[in-house]
């Protein structure tokens, strides 16, 4: 049975000597476990800060132990009645290939006539973080104007396709022209911009010319500084995730101060756990657009275990298009 351990502390990107591959046993489930064969794993931005030794929202993942994620697999062997052989699981769970866990570790899909890694993406921790930041943060009105960061992303590009719903304009920044062409033909997004080009500073605010009244912070840094310089009265920022600066030591934040005063905007950072209490609603909502074809996705699928920290490092490199996964089973 394969695993992957934090064998150091990473500076910067993380480089092959932050992973080590090992090989454990495959433990029997006792009563009331589930033995559990991984089939999609995800890489998601969060896991670098656990990488680091800081105190945070979820604790440090610990050196010589295995890295843990969001994981879509099949039981293979049920020692618990609400649980049977092939039926398809998401958690939390160890960078392993196999995993014996408490049954109450891991939740049964809604349903299996959906793409399975869409549980890691739109169906899943990054389509609740969306759908819970934009509408009980961002709160869009219909005719307004929407910016999101990282938008041909797996937060991103939700967030874009929930606030066309809701009537909004949405303009989306990402890098590159294969993602920004995505943004308009693909998702419908009214305008697609990219921070690599020279003239990002212009086009950026050709494409608000009514200002910005929510800002989807995903990345931070001097993207979000241009940004900032177009927030309407009353705009609304909910601060997801700052990833231009994980792999630094220094905050690379906005500075924001000023133009939080002058434009009296509210800026809120959050969890997606935070919006725990609405998760039925949210899973429910997002399976019907996702059905309805409102909300449509990419995905990025690494093929193989072995494949793990070099698609854990596209997202910094911006490798990945889409929801970045990795395939480790054919089950
Ligand atoms: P994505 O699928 O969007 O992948 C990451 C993308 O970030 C890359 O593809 C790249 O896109 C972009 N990126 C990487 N480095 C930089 C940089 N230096 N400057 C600008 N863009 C960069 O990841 P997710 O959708 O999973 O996550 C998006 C954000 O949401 C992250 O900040 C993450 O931490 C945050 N998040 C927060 C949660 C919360 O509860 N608050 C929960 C889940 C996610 P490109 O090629 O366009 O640059």
């Amino acid at each position: 049975n394969e695993q992957i351990v934090l064998a150091q502390r990473p500076e910067g990107l993380p480089g092959d000597e932050t992973f080590r591959y090992e090989d454990t046993e495959i433990k029997k489930p006792d009563n009331d476990e589930v033995l559990i064969e991984s089939v999609y794993i995800s890489v998601d931005p969060y896991m670098r800060g656990r990488m680091n030794d800081t105190k945070s929202y979820s604790k440090p993942f610990e050196i010589d132990e295995p890295l843990n994620g969001h994981v879509v697999g099949k039981i293979v062997e049920s020692n618990h009645e609400n649980f049977s052989e092939g039926d398809v699981v998401t958690g939390g769970l160890p960078w392993k290939k196999f995993n014996t866990v408490s049954s109450d570790a891991v939740n049964k899909v809604p349903s299996t006539e959906v793409p399975l890694h869409l549980y890691l993406s739109t169906l899943g921790m990054p389509g609740h973080t969306a759908y819970g930041g934009l509408l009980e943060i961002g709160k869009p009105e219909e005719g307004e104007t929407v910016v999101v960061s990282a938008a041909s992303g797996a937060v991103g590009s939700v967030v874009g396709q929930i606030a066309k719903i809701k009537g909004a304009k949405v303009v989306g920044i990402a890098g590159g022209d294969e993602k920004v062409n995505y943004l308009t033909e693909t998702l419908g997004f009214d305008e697609g911009i990219d921070y690599k080009k020279d003239n990002f500073s212009e086009k950026l605010a050709e494409a608000v010319p009514d200002g910005i009244d929510v800002y989807f912070e995903n990345v931070g840094g001097p993207i979000s500084d241009e940004v900032f310089n177009h927030l309407n009265t009353f705009a609304r920022v909910p601060v997801c995730g700052a990833i231009s600066s994980y792999n630094s030591k220094e905050d690379n934040g906005p500075r924001v101060q000023q133009k939080l005063i002058k434009s009296q905007a509210l800026m809120q950072g959050f969890l997606v756990a935070q919006f725990q209490d609405n998760a039925k609603n949210a899973s429910e909502q997002l399976a019907k657009w996702v059905q309805e074809g409102k909300i449509k996705s990419e995905v990025t699928i690494a093929e193989g275990f072995d494949q793990l920290p070099e698609a854990f490092r596209n997202l910094f490199t911006g490798d990945n298009f889409g929801k970045q996964v990795v395939k480790v089973s054919n089950s």
